[in-house]
């Protein structure tokens, strides 16, 4: 099932062929503009080495941007290599690779391999607790909101820097708040020691844990043969430090990417760290791809148009071999309700006009930001057009899917306290918020986990004042359903009967048909859409025991010290004082009317073998799936729908037709309140506009055939309706090119057919359907 090389590479233009076949060692950059190729050459890379280069698949690293650039990636690749072969590649994100390395490899930095991973909102719910019981006092309560208490720890955890060395630190900086600071490292600890408590590592710990044990055991990736990274502009100096660990022992690099198209300088992304790569991997063979193969000319020079506007970027030149086809469309609105009814009816127009040649599914809608989305999907919906969202508003967001999970993070793991206090009252169990906190300062108190305190409860001990006899039933139940569930894990249950098993248990489609009126449904679909990606996600990971015991057995595990691991940590559950260290037995309750003692095991049979368990698989991608991956495995995906996506989560993807919507000033560079504030004026519109260029240019470049720019005259903030200007870098570029930009889209002609198709590579439709579809 292999395709030899001399299939592929005659495919590729002579400096992508190059790049392909450039030997494994040392280091190979490929600087490249949008659609020229770049991800096409790392995936025909990968299966040179492995068929040419003789490299075992398991011996590569690749890295992407996001999962669903790997899944991808994944698709290209088993054509060429069979998928066999693509599964034994180490390929996702940089957190995937170090969830992957840190499961198998746990022990050596002191960690237990069933721990989750902590969402942004979880991370939230943590420090708002935290806030609380720490008494932290009111004025920097008003003065700092629970983002900015987690971006400071995150700042400091990106940095290596503990509370201890942040306080040495501040000091030394002669802070002007010592308080601030002061409060700042113990909110960081009490965050930390929760974390460690529930058996949990947030994002910042995934990327610090995975250096500390690629640093510590450099064995762990010594076998690593060379080291693939796609998009490479937006690693930030943690990212590459990593890079630079994994690749140590080959000194194997590869990596592609284009300036830009960074858009994560908030982030600390560093174009530098090129120039880092230049030097550490010398000598580095630098390849240029200059040619095109996605977008029209007239789509290339807009783009152009835009970026050229960064005086500091370096020149570099982008040719195209399509037609120059249709003039991009920069459309006035008089309000944004006006511009989504333009969006919807465009769609329509171009269905019809190009007589078939496009469907829903070619058509993206790129957005600054998710919530930009409400007025496109009601003009959608009503205009009878079929949508997707992505990345915006996430899939595992949705209450229903956080319940879910929540439930099942709790089978895995029951001492991850923030599962626990979500779906303590979920069903209502007339557990509210007073109770909650009580039992979470029980747990506090008692330094054991909030789900222990409930076991606890549940066997009738008075620890939690005035429940009354109905809420100690209602924890016990809950008690028993993680202890059955466990159970059922243990015995190969896989994670669509967990959910089923839950749903049954907890009477969770009753519980939305009650809450949710006639919402429920959809709710609804979306857990079996949960339970489709579910089943995706086991496919995808179908053999990771073997995997492990291959990895195992390639890299000599024995070898390794052993580290001891307390058992509190090791385990799913703190040890009680009072049980022994296998399960927690808790002396019945007096006043209970069945004496049944509840026992839950500490740990499962997956654990005690040192193995990955699916329920484990499953939680881990979910927590690091970027967008709605599970859209993939949704069971209308032939349905044909346009896409509707952040501009962020577009990056590396192409349709034949982009809409552009809220091209304003204020969204382009987009201002937030919050962080406007914390920077000075001059600073703030450099930090925005470099990076909002770029992600304009980003947007526009994901357009193969056709590219509608558009902005309202007025928009709706919150209760106000603010006005609004065009965005000044296509004030500029319009301005400077007027050429380049039409208000209104020319008329489609059977030559404009002609030319799509040829752009596109597809047949070309007759003139005689698409006047019938016009006619309809
Ligand atoms: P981006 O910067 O947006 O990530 P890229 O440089 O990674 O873009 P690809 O996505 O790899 O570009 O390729 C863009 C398109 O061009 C794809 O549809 C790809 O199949 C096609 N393509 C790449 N190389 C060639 C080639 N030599 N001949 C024909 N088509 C090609
Ligand atoms: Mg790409």
């Amino acid at each position: 099932d292999q395709v030899p090389p001399s299939v592929y590479l005659p495919k590729l233009n002579l400096q992508q062929r190059q790049a392909v076949t450039a030997g494994a060692e040392g280091g190979l950059a490929v600087h490249a503009g949008p659609g020229s190729g770049k991800t096409a050459v790392l995936t025909t890379r990968v299966a040179h080495l492995i068929q040419v280069g003789r490299i075992p698949p398991e011996e590569l690293v690749v890295v992407t941007f996001t999962n669903k650039a790997a899944n991808e990636m994944k698709i290209r690749l088993s054509k060429l290599v069979g998928a066999q072969t693509v599964d034994k590649i180490v390929m996702g994100t940089f957190h995937s690779v170090c969830v992957r390395y840190l499961r198998k490899y746990a022990k050596l930095v002191n960690l237990a391999p069933n721990f989750l991973i902590t969402d942004r909102d979880d991370c939230l719910a943590i420090i708002k607790r935290l806030i609380s019981t720490l008494s932290v006092p009111d004025n920097l309560r008003r003065e700092m909101k629970p983002p900015t208490w987690l971006e400071s720890i995150s700042k400091c955890k990106s940095r290596q820097i503990g509370p201890e060395q942040y306080r040495v630190e501040r000091e030394a900086a002669g802070a002007v708040d010592p308080e601030k600071s002061e409060w700042v490292a113990r909110v960081y600890e009490a965050y930390e020691e929760e974390l460690a408590k529930s058996n949990a590592l947030d994002f910042d710990d995934l990327l610090v844990r995975g250096y500390q044990l690629f640093r510590n055991h450099p064995r762990v990736v010594a076998k690593i043969k060379s080291v693939l990274i796609d998009e490479f502009q937006d690693t930030n100096s943690v990212q590459y430090d990593l890079v630079k660990l994994i690749a140590a022992a080959s000194g194997s690099l590869t990596v592609v990417g284009d300036p830009d198209q960074s858009i994560y300088g908030w982030r600390n992304a560093e174009i530098e760290n090129l120039e880092k790569m230049l030097k550490e991997f010398h000598p580095v063979k630098q390849i240029f791809l200059e040619e095109n193969y996605r977008s029209t000319g007239a789509i290339l020079g807009a783009a152009l148009a835009v970026v050229r506007q960064d005086t500091k970027r370096v020149k570099k030149s982008l040719k195209t071999s399509h037609p120059s086809g249709s003039s991009v469309v920069l459309h006035p609105a008089p309000s944004a309700f006006d511009e989504a009814t333009f969006i919807a009816s465009t769609i329509k127009h171009l269905v019809a006009h190009l007589g078939g040649l496009v469907g829903f599914n070619d058509f993206a809608i790129l957005l600054r930001y998710g919530a930009l989305s409400r007025n496109i999907e009601v003009a959608l919906q009503k205009a009878g057009v079929p949508s997707r969202m992505v990345g915006g508003h996430k899939f595992f967001d949705r209450t229903e899917i956080k319940d879910l999970l929540s439930y099942l993070q709790l089978l895995s793991n029951p001492s991850y306290s923030p599962a626990l206090l979500r779906v303590l009252n979920v069903p209502r169990r007339g557990i509210g918020d007073k109770t909650q906190r009580e039992i979470g300062n029980v747990a506090e108190r008692k330094q054991v986990s909030a789900f222990e305190v409930c076991v606890r409860v549940a066997n009738g001990q008075g620890l939690v004042q005035g429940l009354t006899g109905a809420q100690r039933k209602a924890i016990k139940g809950l008690v028993e359903l993680v202890r059955d569930g466990r159970k059922r894990a243990d015995e190969g249950a896989d994670v669509v009967e967990l959910i089923d098993f839950i749903c049954d248990r907890v009477a969770y489609k009753q519980y939305l048909e009650k809450t949710q009126g006639p919402d429920a449904n959809e709710r609804w679909e979306n857990i079996e859409e949960l339970k489709a990606y579910a089943t995706v996600v086991a496919e995808e990971n179908p053999s990771t025991a073997d995997l492990a015991t291959a990895i195992e057995a390639e890299e000599g595990e024995s070898q390794f010290e052993e580290v001891a691991i307390p058992t509190s940590r090791s385990n799913g559950i703190k040890a009680a004082p009072e049980s022994d260290d296998d399960v927690i037995i808790v002396e019945p309750a007096d006043e209970d009317e069945d004496d049944e003692k509840i026992e839950v095991p500490l740990s499962s049979q997956a654990a005690d073998a040192g193995q990955t368990t699916p329920l484990e698989i499953f939680l881990a991608t979910s927590m690091l799936a970027t967008d709605t991956e599970t859209q993939a495995a949704k069971s209308d995906a032939q349905v044909e729908k346009v896409t509707i996506s952040t501009c962020h989560a577009a990056k590396g993807l192409e349709w034949p037709v982009v809409f552009v919507p809220a091209c304003e000033d204020g969204t382009y560079p987009f201002f937030r309140a919050s962080e406007a504030s914390e920077v000075d004026e001059e600073r703030r519109v450099t930090l925005c506009s470099s990076v909002d260029d770029r992600l304009l240019y980003v947007a526009l470049t994901r357009a193969q055939s056709f590219c509608f720019l558009s902005h309202a005259a007025s928009r709706m903030a919150g209760a106000d309706t603010k006005q609004k200007k065009l965005s000044p870098f296509l004030a500029t570029a319009s301005q400077t090119y007027p050429s380049l930009f039409v208000k209104k889209l020319q008329k489609v002609t059977q030559k404009t057919r002609e030319e799509t198709a040829r752009v596109l590579g597809r047949p070309a439709p007759n003139e005689e359907k698409a006047k019938q579809l016009i006619d309809d």
